[in-house]
This record gives structure tokens, C-alpha cells and sequence, in this order.
């Protein structure tokens, strides 16, 4: 059924302009091959909305995007040292832009695929005989509760200072985050590894419980549970046994974290934050890059794969969501390589070259 994507675009600051190009230019190339069009929505967010409108975002580019089927957005920010939006106080500043507007829409979930291209093995500290083939897993972290969102305090008790965070989850938070892990786990390899701390949290066997209720709506899909320190180590010696690793806020934060630094290079990771629709926005994981903006030498493939993301999980357009990830594949495969992930004997390409390349091979 041919389609008219709505997608809101923020291109963003730094290296944002030039990788979201590319990631249009991938996407404009499958909706032609597919039969479908892509309209977008400019949005202005973070430094490119401080220099228009002198606040990193407005009220109607909420409204804008929440018109949007999904937001397709680069990254935000500028270089700390130099920037002049870094004069203005911290509400004002241009990440605060992207707090908000994941509170205005209510992203709860945050996806960070970790794949191992076998092409980029290279890049990866763990040993051969562990990442042979590579490897292919998705953390879900739950985004808005838990202890970052905790009521805390720091008191003097009898004159020694005390700190207090709180560590909640009510059942629907863990619910409606798991029911979202399950789903994806059904566009994937079917198995779900939920991670806790069963063994001591309450919050953790709550979490545990309403899992498993959660699963017995779906008999398709494997469900393990295991403790956030095993996952840890787990996620080093055998990475290939995870598909979808579903947890709560902070054991998610350490995780993705160490599950990105086992594939390689920044600029190969995508990402997306949904909400209990379908809509989602969808980014790279690495920032905006001062340090090249400009230079046509970012790696524009961690967005170009959270496009991927966005038609597969947004518009449920999974054969077109692996066209993109087939193609993508095979210009590494080919050799070529943006020069963060250069190696000897290989060709080195451009920010848009790498974008053209990646747009000819939508089959
Ligand atoms: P960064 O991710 O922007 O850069 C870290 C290093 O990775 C740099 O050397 C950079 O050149 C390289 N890099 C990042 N993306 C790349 C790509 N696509 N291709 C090639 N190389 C790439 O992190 P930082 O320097 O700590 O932060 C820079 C700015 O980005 C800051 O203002 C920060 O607040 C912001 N930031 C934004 C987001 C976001 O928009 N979600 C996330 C993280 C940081």
C-alpha cells in the first residue's frame, strides 16, 4: 500500500545539517523504489532555534511535531568552550531544548540498537573468537521514572549529611514499556532478556512481575530475566545471545552505554524514543561534533539507521527498513568507509558520497 510519510525533520546543530541530508536522501530514494512519499516538516530545536528565536524550543514546534507521524532529528548542541549559547543560563541553553521536547512528547522508551558489523570488527576491543559474525541486539531503556525522576533530598541526620534517592516504578510505567519491548521483540529474533536487580530491589521484583504478565501475550517470544550485574558481564563474553534487553532507567543508561562501546564507532549508532503510540523520534547516539561540522567528513550512517528505525517501528514499513540496513551493509562490505571508521586498504568517503552510495544501492 503506497504511503505519504509525515515526518518532522530537526536538522539540528554541528554535523546535524549535513547527516540528516543524507539520511533524506536515503529515505527519498526507498519511498520512490517503494511507492511512497516522504513529506517533511522543518523543525527548528536547540542552537538553531536559540539563533532564531532566542529560545531552544518553542511551543509551536511542539505542536509541530506532535502533527508529525515521527521526527527524524540530527543532534544538538554546540562546542561548550565557544559557542555563545553556552552564555545563556542552563533552561536556556540548547540541550535543554531536548529534554524538553522528549518530555512534551513523552518518550518513556529509548531503543539503542548495538550491531557488530562484520565488515567493522576492527573497531571492537572484544576478542575475534567472541564477536565471529557479529552480533545484532536492541536495549530498551525506560526513560522517564526510576531513581533520575526520584523525589531526593540531602539532610543533616544528628550532624552528618545524608542523601536520599528514590527509586519508583508504578506497574503501568513498567507495563506499558514492556508491552513495547515485546513488540519489537516480534519484528526481531523473539526473545526478550529483562534485566533487574530482583535479588534486592522491590522495584526490581515488581518489575519482574509485571513482566511475566506481560509475556503470556506473547507465546511467540522467549522472555529471560537476568540480574544487571551478570548482563554486564554477559554483554562482553557473549553478546551474541541478547535480541531485545528490556530495563529500567539507570540500569539502562550503564548498559547501552557499554553495549555501544562494544561495536566500535560513534557514528554507526542509531537510536529512537517512543511513546505508547506509534510516533517516535529518532537520532543518532552521538552528539552534534563541532569538531567537524561543516568539514563533509561525518559519518551520516547512524542516521540514516535511525531512519531505518523510524519506518520500521513508526510506519511499520519493515521491508523498507531493510532495504536501508541491506544497503548500508553492502557500502561497507564494498569497503567504503567515512573517516571515522577508516581502515588501511580501504576507501575513504565523504559525508555525501557515503549518502549517494548508500541511496544508489535501495533495492
Ligand atoms: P560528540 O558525539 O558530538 O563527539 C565525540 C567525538 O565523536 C568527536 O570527536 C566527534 O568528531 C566524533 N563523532 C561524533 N559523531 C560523529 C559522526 N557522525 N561521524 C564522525 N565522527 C563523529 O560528543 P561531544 O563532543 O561530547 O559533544 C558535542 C556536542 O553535542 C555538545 O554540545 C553535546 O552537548 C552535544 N550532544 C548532543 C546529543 C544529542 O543531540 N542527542 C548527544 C550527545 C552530545
Amino acid at each position: 500500500m503506497d504511503m505519504n510519510l509525515n515526518i518532522g525533520v530537526i536538522k539540528g546543530d554541528g554535523i546535524g545539517p549535513e547527516i540528516v541530508t543524507e539520511a533524506m536522501k536515503v529515505l527519498d530514494r526507498t519511498a520512490e523504489v517503494y511507492g511512497h512519499t516522504c513529506g517533511y516538516t522543518q523543525l527548528l530545536l536547540g542552537g538553531a532555534s536559540i539563533d532564531v528565536h532566542g529560545v531552544p524550543l518553542t511551543d509551536e514546534t511542539i505542536a509541530e511535531a506532535k502533527r508529525c507521524e515521527a521526527v527524524l532529528m540530527g543532534s544538538i548542541g554546540g562546542d561548550a568552550k565557544t559557542s555563545p549559547w553556552y552564555q545563556l543560563e542552563p533552561s536556556k541553553r540548547p540541550e535543554a531544548g531536548l529534554l524538553a521536547i522528549r518530555k512534551a512528547l513523552n518518550l518513556f522508551a529509548n531503543l539503542r540498537p548495538a550491531i557488530l558489523y562484520d565488515e567493522l570488527k576492527g573497531a571492537c576491543p572484544l576478542k575475534e573468537e567472541i564477536t565471529e559474525g557479529g552480533f545484532d541486539l536492541m536495549i530498551m531503556r525506560e526513560l522517564t521514572g526510576g531513581l533520575y525522576f526520584g523525589e531526593r533530598k540531602t539532610v543533616e541526620e544528628n550532624g552528618v549529611l545524608t542523601a536520599y534517592d528514590s527509586l519508583t516504578y508504578n506497574e503501568h510505567e513498567i507495563r506499558r514499556i514492556a508491552k513495547r519491548a515485546f513488540d519489537i521483540a516480534m519484528k526481531r529474533g523473539k526473545k526478550v532478556t529483562s534485566v533487574d536487580k530482583a535479588n534486592v530491589l522491590d522495584s526490581s521484583r515488581l518489575w519482574r512481575k509485571v513482566v511475566e504478565e506481560v509475556a503470556k501475550d506473547y507465546p511467540e517470544v522467549t522472555l529471560e530475566h537476568m540480574l544487571v550485574d551478570n548482563c554486564a558481564m554477559q554483554l562482553v563474553k557473549n553478546p551474541k545471545q541478547f535480541d531485545v534487553v528490556l530495563t529500567e532507567n539507570m540500569f539502562g543508561d550503564i548498559l547501552s552505554d557499554e553495549a555501544s562501546m562494544v561495536t566500535g564507532s560513534i557514528g554507526m549508532l542509531a537510536s529512537a524514543s517512543l511513546n505508547e503510540t506509534k510516533f517516535g523520534l529518532y537520532e543518532p547516539s552521538g552528539g552534534s561534533a563541532p569538531d567537524i561540522a561543516g568539514k563533509g567528513i561525518a559519518n551520516p550512517i547512524a542516521t540514516i539507521l535511525s531512519a531505518a528505525m523510524m519506518l520500521r517501528y513508526s510506519f511499520d514499513l519493515d521491508k523498507e527498513a531493510d532495504a536501508i540496513e541491506t544497503a548500508v551493509a553492502r557500502v561497507l562490505k564494498e569497503g567504503y568507509r567515512t573517516i571515522d571508521i577508516m581502515s588501511e586498504g580501504k576507501t575513504q568517503a565523504g559525508t555525501a558520497k557515503m549518502g549517494d552510495l548508500i541511496a544508489s544501492y535501495i533495492a
